[in-house]
């Protein structure tokens, strides 16, 4: 396939060309991880639509909220692609090769609209983790011919799931640690001034339940730790406050104003123009802490956002990636994401930097990212020997945050580790050795320790004989 001259950058143009040699080896379905404010679209428009158009695929590009046709629209054309709109009002126009398509509408549709369908050869799906939602397995059926082309930033359902069957190959674009090192995302800096107790709080569908977290955190106290923070942290800085409810966001907006800062709140039941002038007010400097319950989590666009308070305590890594996104895009004069949480997101879930093991079989394993938190100034980050904040040292060494066996330890590390699980994780005699040498273990801890892993290693052969 000939590729069209665009801006790309480097990673951009290799992830697009790694995309159309799967669709030109005709994998059914390809599924593009990037991490958010990574460049997605400038890949998915301008890399890959805009070759398969020049080979003249009938393409469809699908979209999940109706504020996202438009934008997509104005995406094509700057690529020079002419698009047409399928939506509740627009039937799709013979005349044209794209179409962005509210997913909504095609569902409803897909009788009426069978034949036109069935001669689709490319169906990009933006947010590629909502497809697990019902009626969409019913809907790719009806584009028999079409190859699909999943994008996302979070490859696993809410709860961390596996995507299911829709995907076959996946194409990895750079993490948000190689995005930041390369300078495409502004680093992170996490603040952790409170820690909300959650044992009252039930779970259901994989999250916390709504009403529970707006009984815990909904508090005027917590509001003003979070406000007294903001003054330390981000004075006048546009930020983002993420709030459990409605009524949560419209109290913390309150509060924030009262403080003398610039605040409003957003949600789903405002005029869309009154939002949109919100959401342009904190880029234009007329706001400087909007709140919201859900509405700025996916797909909101606001560079210029250098931090994000966090209200609103989520159980899903999908949510707390998206969110912890919003801020992390670069922007002139922007030279750090702060990220005040006092909602323990960054303790459950990690850095947002880190990486996180996922595949299309098993979905997100969880908890895997260790942080500690500097009892001084409540910065929050991953194990280290000092304080990036205020640079007080530990007597904790570095250690990785994920340790499955002894190589991964340096000797330092190692003193400091509790001494029964480094001998769950030796396989051999010479790691006892190490462990003993390390710790200053006389020699008869070497001995039992010997007897030891021998009966646990015939267990372990007994066991798999047996298996
Ligand atoms: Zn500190």
């Amino acid at each position: 396939m000939k590729h069209v001259p665009l801006q790309l950058r480097p990673y951009q143009r290799k992830n697009a060309d790694e995309i159309l040699a799967c669709l030109e080896r005709g994998v059914c379905g390809v599924l593009y991880v990037l991490p958010t404010a990574g460049g997605k679209t400038v890949v998915v428009v301008g890399g890959v639509i805009r070759t398969v158009v020049d080979h003249g695929w009938p393409t469809v590009f699908l979209v999940h909220r109706r504020e996202l046709l438009q934008q997509s629209l104005r995406q094509l054309a700057a690529v020079g692609i002419d698009a047409a709109i399928v939506d509740p009002d627009h039937d799709p126009d013979p005349t044209a090769l794209v179409h962005v398509c509210s997913i909504d509408t095609l569902k409803a549709r897909k009788g009426r609209l069978a034949d036109w369908l069935r001669t689709i050869r490319l169906v990009v799906v933006d947010e590629a983790h909502h497809t697990v939602a019902p009626g969409w397995q019913a809907l790719l059926e009806a584009m028999p011919q079409a190859q699909r082309l999943g994008v996302t930033a979070t490859p696993f359902r809410g709860d961390g799931k596996p995507l299911g069957d829709l995907f076959e190959v996946v194409v990895r674009g750079p993490s948000v640690a190689e995005l930041t090192a390369a300078g495409f995302l502004c680093p992170a800096e996490v603040w952790s001034p409170y820690s909300p107790d959650l044992s009252g709080v039930k779970v259901s569908r994989g999250d916390f339940s709504a009403g529970d977290l707006d009984r815990v955190m909904n508090n005027d106290k917590i509001t003003k730790l979070a406000i007294n923070a903001y003054s330390a942290r981000m004075p006048l800085e546009p930020a983002i406050a993420f709030c459990s409810s409605i009524d949560h966001a419209r109290r913390v907006a309150e509060l924030f104003s009262a403080a003398g800062y610039l605040s409003l709140s957003v949600d789903g039941d405002m005029d869309p123009t009154e939002r949109d002038a919100a959401i342009s007010g904190l880029a234009a400097g007329r706001i400087q802490v909007l709140t919201s319950c859900m509405i700025i989590s996916e797909g909101t666009d606001i560079p210029v956002v250098a931090g994000a308070i966090f209200l609103r305590p989520t159980k899903s890594a999908q949510l707390y990636m998206q969110q912890s996104g919003r801020v992390l895009r670069i922007n002139p004069g922007k030279k750090r994401a702060c990220i005040i949480d006092l909602a323990d997101n960054v303790k459950l879930h990690g850095m947002p930097e880190a990486d996180r093991t996922w595949s299309l079989q098993h979905g997100l394993i969880p908890n895997q990212h260790r942080t500690v938190r500097c009892p001084e100034c409540h910065r929050r980050f991953a194990p280290a020997p000092c304080c990036p904040g205020c640079r007080r040292t530990f007597q904790a060494p570095s250690v990785p945050t994920v340790v499955r066996s002894l190589d991964q330890l340096t000797d330092s590390a190692m003193r400091a580790w509790p001494t029964q699980e480094l001998e769950n994780m030796a396989r051999t005699e010479a790691d006892l050795k190490r462990i003993a040498r390390v710790k200053d273990f006389a020699p008869g801890w070497l001995f039992h320790a010997k007897q030891r892993l021998s009966a646990r290693l015939a267990k372990q052969y007994e066991m798999r004989r047996y298996a």
